[in-house]
């Protein structure tokens, strides 16, 4: 791996803090850094180097999953540490550039290490605009390495805002320059998600409309709208989750790749998932789009008040804080198989699954009555994403002398170890190598808020419903009635 600088915008903030850096850290330990590296930490608090070394320090004692304990593992973090510098920066101050500028080139000699410059945007996205341009216009694009430009959600308010944005980005930085973190695509059971697939042919063969019945996405919080309110008031959960986080996952189940696919490969395959997927018209909204909002109810014994009774939030709003849709991908391997998503905060559990459910030959049969009679049920692959990870495959099985009653019975495919890399590990790790697999290619991004527009009209112009449902609840009984129209329910809901 390379040597590079990494020039981080927002390393005073709550992400930083929080996983960059002991994303960075466990890195470092597991030596997947470069030999040399060097870390240009930015901010507007006048913090010294030591001040940064000191917050890095304290990040890594409280959120790392490795801590720094022995004598050893001390040295080790002081080395760690050792590679930090601080500098003040405002996005919109040229002088302050130019101060980087040579703080960053210092270092690269200091160091004599080549011109590989990753850039962080680890800040509001009020800022991506002005920050590539600064970089452009001040000379630190200018590499005789390579640069490359990681930037955090959201990408854009709309499709117009998104366009605009990547116009802007595209002239500082090209698009193999440029990485768009969707964290989701980081977490360990959604790369085993490609792998499993890729690597075994009996799923690959059993990963079509033939022996699918239905697809479930389910990314269910119980936080409400926290600290962020002005942020999620102006955005719900259709743009804050269901835009990126939940149609990334949609496209990463639906591709079907040969085991020697490239990074390349796979973005051609994600964008023709999206090309494939069936556009809502304004009509056809409301019957496939679910919009909720939480009321006042109670999360594990504790009662919680109303979406619009949170500190900040206009009593009047008209926000979604719930989502849930049935989608269909109109190509060979998944017409018919009808798609279910929702995501949404104050909701019962804590849950971020993905469920496959195969059909039931018996119910094609008159025996349907039997199969219930007799204990089976559908064959089910589940992938957990959080809180806790796995994959399992729900078979059903007979003990003798059951008197012909099955049983559920779950395969293992996963088992979570404690210390496995978490998803910023895993991003920042491509980052680094120039591996571009996990990242949102522009052509995703864009055919995302494509897909989401009609939806964002439909709720603008009043056109669906606002359903509120009760906090603590799994949401609006609307989002089970769109599945029961087809026969199906939501698993895993008690
Ligand atoms: P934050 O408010 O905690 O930190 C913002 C950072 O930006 C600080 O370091 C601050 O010094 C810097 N900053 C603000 N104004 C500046 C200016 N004028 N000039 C220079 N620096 C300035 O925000 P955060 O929670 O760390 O989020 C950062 C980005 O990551 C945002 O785009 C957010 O949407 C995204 N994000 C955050 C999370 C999260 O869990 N916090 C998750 C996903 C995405």
């Amino acid at each position: 791996m390379e040597a590079t600088t990494i020039v981080l915008f927002g390393a005073t903030g709550d992400l930083a803090k929080r996983k960059i850096y002991p994303a960075l850290y466990n890195l470092f330990v597991d030596g997947k850094l470069p030999k040399a590296f060097s870390v240009v930490g930015l901010g507007r608090r006048e913090w010294s180097d030591e001040k940064l070394q000191d917050n890095v320090g304290k990040s890594i004692a409280e959120f790392s999953r490795r801590k720094a304990v022995s004598e050893e593992e001390q040295g080790k973090l002081n080395e760690f540490l050792a590679a930090f510098r601080y500098c003040v920066l405002d996005v919109g101050n040229e002088e302050d550039y130019k101060k980087l500028l040579t703080l960053v080139e210092n270092r690269e000699e200091e160091l004599g290490i080549p011109q590989n410059r990753l850039f962080y945007l680890s800040v509001g996205p009020e800022f991506f605009e002005t920050i590539a341009f600064r970089i452009k216009s001040s000379g630190l694009g200018t590499t005789k390495g390579w640069k490359r430009l990681v930037i955090e959600k959201p990408f854009g308010h709309d499709l117009a805002t998104a366009r605009d944005l990547n116009e802007k980005l595209s002239a500082a930085f090209s698009e193999e320059e440029i990485f768009r973190i969707d964290h989701y695509l980081g977490k360990p059971v959604v790369q085993k998600l490609e792998m499993l697939q890729q690597a075994n042919p009996v799923l690959q063969a059993f990963w079509t409309n033939r022996y699918i019945a239905n697809v479930q996405i389910t990314a269910n919080e119980t936080v409400g709208v926290e600290e962020r309110a002005g942020y999620y008031d102006k955005s719900g959960a259709l743009r804050d989750m269901f835009q990126n986080h939940m149609l990334q996952l949609l496209m990463m189940l639906a591709i079907h790749l040969p085991s020697d696919s490239t990074s390349e490969d796979v973005r051609a395959k994600k964008k023709g998932v999206m090309e494939a997927l069936v556009p809502l018209q304004a009509e056809t909204v409301a019957s496939r789009i679910i919009r909720g909002q939480y009321k006042d109810g109670a999360i594990k014994g504790e009662p919680v008040v109303a979406y619009t009774a949170e500190p900040g939030i206009p009593a009047d709003t008209r926000n979604d804080t719930f989502i849930a849709g049935k989608l269909e991908i109109d190509n060979y391997f998944w017409r018919g198989v009808p798609v279910y998503i929702r995501t949404g905060k104050r909701l019962k559990e804590k849950s971020t699954r993905i469920v496959i459910e195969f059909k039931e030959p018996l119910k094609q049969a008159s025996q349907a009555a039997q199969a219930k009679e007799s204990g089976i049920v559908p064959n089910l692959l589940v992938f957990e994403l959080a809180p806790n990870e796995g994959i399992t495959l729900q078979l059903n099985t007979r003990e003798p002398g059951a008197g012909g009653v099955f049983k559920p019975m779950n395969v293992d495919l996963h088992t979570h170890r404690d210390n496995t890399a978490e998803a910023y590990e895993n991003l920042i790790h491509d980052a680094f190598l120039g591996d571009s697999t996990f990242f949102a290619h522009w052509d995703e991004v864009e055919l995302s808020w494509a897909w989401v527009e009609p939806i964002l009209k439909a709720f603008e112009n009043e056109q669906v419903p606002l359903r509120l449902y009760e906090a603590g609840s799994y949401g609006p009984k609307e989002s089970d009635e769109l599945l029961a129209e087809d026969g199906f329910h939501w698993w895993f809901d008690d």
